[in-house]
């Protein structure tokens, strides 16, 4: 009987470590600072929700006839496309849209580099760089709200689990994949619906559903036409949980770049002029950093590189195209490589015997698969408003101004290329 009752507890006591243990390996719990409210001259501000589709290429909203985002960008501004910026990478360009800054003057140059001074490789999916301000420069729009006493509620956006100087987002859900959509649909209801000196005035979400079907099966598949369907239900439903509350809610939705279809089966290897002993060449398909040991080594290797290349382009970091703010004058934290290989599409590189997926982005701007969504409306937003494509960075500047928070933080982006946008500019 009493190695019955031991057995039962035993088995008890398994099942909530285990329990504690997923919990935590999954990290879904709502990180929340509990005495945090907004000031009351912030309560009287309009609210902003941002929201990136990962990868959702231009084009595929007619594409896929994704029904809510065609109705609601009919409804207030929509821009011929939004232009990432250089490498058209999804950690580069989140951090981007938040800091109003081009990579190289935030430092986030790639989703993997080196930093020679720290001698440590960066890579977006390490959870201990994900929360380490050091790799972070500029000041993301939701520390500047904190920090002028409105509060910020961030679900998933790269770069948001971070403190900088001790201040981070009130609300914050540190990045997983297992919360369900619905279920962060209901979250942002929340959070909307919470008394006004506790309700976020930003919010901030991230869909990454269009770029992981687009990657595997390309832009062109049905999966990621299905892909589109479920984060456009998704956002109709954020929209109507924003409408029942009566709130002046202003939405911009966002992508972080597009998607094209690289050839997977003729990849290019390690090109035979680079020596690893001499080089760090940290793993890529669409951009390859080549870090020297010894100066000595660059000037060699890249002449040898420029005889050899027929598939790709070859750039020492002070020849890289102005237009790309990606150059040795530009790289203000010193982590783009001291040469840069760029493939020219439809290749791409493998250099370590992993075949790359189909679809692939992170190539020049410029290029149409490349290029991203703007579409926005609400209060602040004039209505049936077509406008020109724009850099992406010139999206801090415009959330600060409907936000009313003023910033002396230098940006690249500037406010004179959006305000015609807004009712009130
Ligand atoms: P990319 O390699 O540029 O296509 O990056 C997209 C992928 O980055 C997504 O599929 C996610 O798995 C991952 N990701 C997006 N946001 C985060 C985040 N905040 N933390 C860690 N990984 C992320
Ligand atoms: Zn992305
Ligand atoms: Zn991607």
């Amino acid at each position: 009987m009493l190695s019955m009752l031991f057995k039962k507890f035993s088995l008890l006591v398994f099942l909530w470590v285990s329990l504690a243990l997923t919990i935590r390996a999954q990290d879904t719990v709502q990180k929340v600072i509990a005495d945090r409210t907004n000031s009351p001259e912030q309560q009287k501000k309009p609210y902003v929700i941002l929201i990136s589709i990962d990868a959702f290429r231009w084009d595929l909203a007619d594409k896929y006839q994704a029904k809510n985002l065609i109705k609601l960008r009919e409804s207030g501004v929509q821009a011929d496309y939004l232009k990432p910026a250089y490498p058209s990478l999804t950690f580069p360009n989140h951090y981007t849209i938040a800091t109003g800054l081009y990579p190289a003057h935030h430092g986030v140059v790639d989703n993997i580099f080196y930093d020679k001074a720290r001698d440590v490789v960066y890579r977006k999916s390490d959870k201990k760089m994900a929360v380490d301000s050091s790799w972070y420069g500029g000041k993301p729009l939701w520390i500047l709200a904190e920090e002028q006493k409105m509060l910020s509620a961030i679900f998933y956006w790269p770069g948001s689990e971070i403190s900088m100087n001790g201040i981070r987002p009130t609300y914050l859900y540190n990045y997983n994949e297992v919360i369900p959509i619905d279920r962060r649909v209901a979250i942002v209801k929340d959070w909307l619906q919470l008394p006004a000196e506790k309700r976020p005035h930003f919010i901030a979400l991230y869909f990454p559903q269009v770029d992981q079907a687009a990657h595997k099966h390309t832009a062109d598949s049905e999966e990621a036409r299905a892909a589109v369907q479920i984060v456009d239900d998704a956002i109709g439903k954020v929209v109507e949980a924003a409408k029942a509350t009566g709130l002046a809610v202003n939405f911009i939705v966002v992508s972080d770049h597009g998607m094209t279809t690289i050839d997977r089966e003729n990849t290019i290897p390690l090109p035979k002029a680079i020596d690893m002993n001499k080089f760090k060449v940290p793993p890529g398909n669409v951009l390859l950093h080549l870090y020297a040991n010894q100066q000595k080594d660059i000037k060699p290797t890249y002449k040898a590189l420029k005889a050899e290349a027929t598939t790709y382009d070859v750039y020492l970091s002070k020849q890289i195209p102005k237009v790309w703010h990606y150059n040795k004058k530009n790289d203000l934290y010193n982590r783009v490589g001291d040469i840069i290989l760029v493939p020219k599409l439809p290749n791409a590189f493998n250099i370590n015997g992993i075949k790359p997926d189909p679809g692939q982005h992170g190539f020049d701007p410029a290029i149409r698969d490349m290029q991203a969504i703007f579409y926005a409306w609400g209060p602040n937003f004039k209505s049936g408003l077509k406008i020109p494509a724009f850099e992406n960075v010139n999206i801090y500047p415009l959330i600060a101004k409907i936000l009313g928070l003023t910033f002396s933080n230098k940006v690249d982006g500037k406010i004179k290329v959006l305000a015609p946008i807004l009712t009130n500019p």
